[in-house]
């Protein structure tokens, strides 16, 4: 349940705008991949091109090559809601389907792969749940609208429901932005204890929470304002923190922009 990813040559364009410009990079299976960056240069761009998200903004399109596991996402004959399913992701703002229940919440992706019976579906929004570090804390509490709960409890809600579907890849584009740090430190273990199944990338603007949580790091910029955003350099993230090859990173990092 866990696959590599390799992207080459990788351009994203909305419309004439090209946002991101000849990204290759490897992610491995069961670790944690972070994108760091200054605002603008094209981090989520680049993580919804990962599972064909980014053509669903009119206009927008994509070159180059993402392969999963050697299996091209990008080739005619892969519908991208296959890819979708395989490479499930999770957003900025905990979306919830508000006025469905905790339950429902973690059920309905479940219910698009066809009809369950009902004692295997609770066991498997159970286990989901479970998966999420939700489970005890809304386990007598599972028919109350998931709109119902924390904004901590919400994400990870989102994260059940990404997981339940059995993906192969989670996306995370800056889980934690809109959580207080008792909420992210939650999501933080959890990240932490889903690696072992899963590959995952996330985009974050917390310097320490790429540093605490992940593997390898890959720093975007941009050469010049209205210039596409690249890749800088990407490597282990205790070398990007301690002694990045390039100087643009090293400011970044050390706060001196973005
Ligand atoms: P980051 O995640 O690093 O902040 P984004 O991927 O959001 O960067 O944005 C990269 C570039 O793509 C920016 O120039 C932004 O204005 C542009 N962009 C992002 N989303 C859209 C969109 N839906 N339509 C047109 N341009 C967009």
């Amino acid at each position: 349940m866990s696959k590599q990813i390799q992207v080459s040559g990788l351009d994203a364009y909305y419309g004439s705008h090209k946002a991101i410009e000849d990204v290759s990079m490897t992610i491995e299976p069961r670790s944690i991949t972070a994108f760091i960056g200054p605002s603008g240069c094209g981090k989520s761009t680049f993580l919804r091109t990962l599972n064909r998200m980014h053509e669903v903004v009119p206009g927008a399109r994509v070159e180059g090559k993402v392969l999963l596991d050697g299996e091209d996402l990008y080739d005619p004959d892969v519908e991208p809601v296959s890819v979708r399913r395989m490479i499930g992701m999770v957003f900025q703002r905990p979306n919830p389907f508000p006025t469905m229940s905790v339950y429902e919440n973690v059920a309905a992706g479940l219910r698009l792969n066809g009809r369950i019976p009902k004692p295997e579906l609770d066991d498997l929004v159970e286990d989901s749940l479970k998966g999420a570090n939700l489970w005890n804390e809304v386990k007598n509490r599972l028919n109350e609208p998931g709109a119902r709960l924390s904004g901590g409890q919400q994400q990870r809600l989102c994260i059940a429901r990404a997981i339940a579907v059995k993906p192969e890849v989670l996306l995370m584009d800056e889980p934690c932005s809109a959580l207080d740090p008792i909420s992210t430190l939650a999501i933080e273990e959890l990240m932490s204890k889903l690696k072992n199944e899963y590959t995952i990338v996330i985009v974050t603007h917390n310097m320490q929470q790429a540093a605490r949580v992940s593997d390898r790091t890959a720093f975007f910029n941009l050469a010049a304002q209205g210039q596409p955003g690249k890749v800088i350099e990407m490597d282990e993230t205790s070398r990007i923190f301690t002694s990045p090859s390039y100087q643009a990173t090293r400011d970044y990092i050390t706060g001196r922009f973005g």
